[in-house]
C-alpha cells in the first residue's frame, strides 16, 4: 500500500471495533466473565452497556490493550486459545454489523480462485480499518511463504512490552477472515510483534499465495 505507516502515538479506536471485541467476549466467557474483565481492565462503564455500532472514536488504544490482557490473566495458560476464539467471533460480528464498510454486500467470492479470496478478505479488512481511522495503518504482502497481515497501529498490545508475540486476538481475526472467505482453516502465525520491539505486529497465512 502507498501508505508510509508510522507508529500512532495516543490514539482512539471507533467505537464499533471495541463493540465487537466486547460482544465476542461475551460470547465466549458469558456475561459473568466479560463483566469480571471489564471490571480489571478499568471499563466498567461498559458493563451492560457496550459501545454503540458507530465509527466515532471511543475508547483509547491502552484500554483495549487492558481487556486483552484481564482476558490473558483470567486464563492464564489457556489465554492464547480463548484470544484467538474472540478474535474469530470478534471478525464475525465486524462482518454481521459493517458488512458495507467492509465492501463485501454482493461480492461473488465464489468465483474468485482461492488464493484471491484471501487476499482480498485481508486487504478490505484492512481498508475497513484505514478508512475510518487515521491512526490505523495496515499492510497485506504477499512472500514466498504466504500472505502477510501488518498491523503498525496493534491496539492489542498497545504500550506492552513481551518476550514473546501476544496478539492472540488479532491472530484469531485474521484467522476467522480467511476462513470465512475460503471456507478453509489456514495456519496463521505472529511472526512479528510490536510487544517485542517490531514495528508492527505480522501475522502470517501459510501457504496462500
Ligand atoms: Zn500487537
Amino acid at each position: 500500500m502507498a501508505r508510509e505507516c508510522e507508529e500512532p502515538k495516543y490514539w482512539r479506536l471507533v467505537n464499533a471495533i471495541m463493540r465487537q471485541a466486547i460482544l465476542a467476549i461475551e460470547e465466549v466467557m458469558g456475561t459473568r466473565g466479560l463483566n469480571v474483565v471489564l471490571r480489571e481492565a478499568g471499563l466498567e462503564r461498559y458493563i451492560g452497556s457496550p459501545p454503540p455500532d458507530n465509527l466515532e472514536l471511543g475508547a483509547h488504544a491502552s484500554e483495549y490493550a487492558a481487556l486483552n490482557q484481564a482476558v490473558l490473566s483470567f486464563y492464564g495458560r489457556a489465554g492464547k486459545g480463548m484470544l484467538r476464539r474472540i478474535g474469530r467471533a470478534s471478525f464475525r460480528y465486524g462482518v454481521e454489523e459493517q458488512a458495507a464498510l467492509m465492501g463485501l454486500v454482493g461480492v461473488g467470492l465464489k468465483l474468485m480462485p482461492q488464493k484471491t479470496r484471501a487476499r482480498f478478505i485481508l486487504n478490505q479488512m484492512a481498508k475497513a480499518l484505514m478508512d475510518t481511522n487515521d491512526d490505523v495503518c495496515i499492510t497485506v504482502e504477499q512472500t514466498e511463504q504466504g500472505l502477510v497481515y501488518s498491523d503498525y497501529s496493534c491496539a492489542v498490545c498497545y504500550g506492552q512490552q513481551t518476550a514473546n508475540p501476544i496478539c492472540h486476538l488479532l491472530g484469531g481475526s485474521v484467522s476467522e477472515a480467511v476462513r470465512w472467505a475460503t471456507g478453509r482453516d489456514y495456519q496463521v502465525r505472529e511472526i512479528a510483534c510490536r510487544a517485542m520491539g517490531a514495528r508492527a505486529c505480522s501475522f502470517l497465512v501459510e501457504g496462500v499465495g
